[in-house]
């Protein structure tokens, strides 16, 4: 008995490293098939897990007033709660992108689950507006054995900063900082204006957006260029 139920416990561990660890790893350390910077003097300013109804507003504000273009991965079920907000981002210049439905890790996820999850987000943007849904990027991260095949039809978007802020912590201690020390063209910044997300504090974005407004503040007056994705690969 004992012998069955350490052999079934291997087999898990064997499948887990398969089809979720290992593919997840493989990929984000070699690059394949994953964007991680981009090919440009300016800076890609990134935002996953909205739209929030309390912040995502605010922050199309910040950047309105910055005349920054930027690009937000938002969950789908989120956007049919949200519409305005994303028609909104798209009329105001920015790139919409796919982040899941729901904000579920690929590692959870069986391939026709995923398939679902990109699906259904993608017809919940194209519902808000004309721009063609052309990136992904996958919650935390995260792949799995059939992630680049499903998700093939677009644009896989990682990151080349990331900076916790969806700790309330980290913005108040650290993440300006951070943030004015990431100026190397070709970055990619990754951020967050929802803090529902399983681990954030739910007022995270207040202190993410406290500190970007000093950040673009400081760039704009540097002449630091930023640049929106479907900017990017036309
Ligand atoms: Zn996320």
């Amino acid at each position: 008995m004992i012998k069955i139920i350490i052999i079934s416990l291997l087999l898990l561990l064997i499948v887990i490293l398969v089809y979720a660890i290992l593919p997840t790893v493989l990929i984000r350390a070699s690059g394949w098939g994953i964007t991680k910077r981009i090919k440009s003097e300016a800076i890609a300013i990134t935002f996953d897990d909205g739209p929030n109804p309390e912040y995502t507003p605010q922050l199309l504000d910040l950047l309105k007033k910055f005349d920054v273009k930027a690009t937000f991965f938002v969950v789908g079920s989120k956007v049919l709660a949200n519409p305005d907000i994303i028609k909104r981002m798209s009329a105001e210049g920015h790139t919409v992108g796919i982040h899941h439905f729901e904000h579920i890790s690929s590692w959870i996820l069986s391939p026709i689950q995923l398939k679902k999850q990109l699906q259904q987000t993608e017809q919940a943007i194209r519902e808000c507006v004309l721009q063609k849904v052309r990136f992904y990027r996958p919650p935390w991260g995260h792949f799995n054995l059939f992630s680049l095949l499903l998700g093939k039809r677009y644009k896989v978007i990682i990151w080349s900063h990331i900076f916790g802020d969806w700790k309330v912590a980290k913005g108040k201690n650290g993440l300006l900082e951070q943030l004015l020390a990431a100026t190397e063209p070709g970055s990619i910044l990754l951020l967050h204006d929802c803090g529902e997300t399983l681990g954030a504090d739910q007022e995270a974005p207040y202190y993410m957006l406290k500190c970007l407004e000093i950040y673009l503040q400081e760039n704009v007056t540097k002449e630091t260029k930023f640049i929106t994705l479907k900017d990017v690969y036309q």
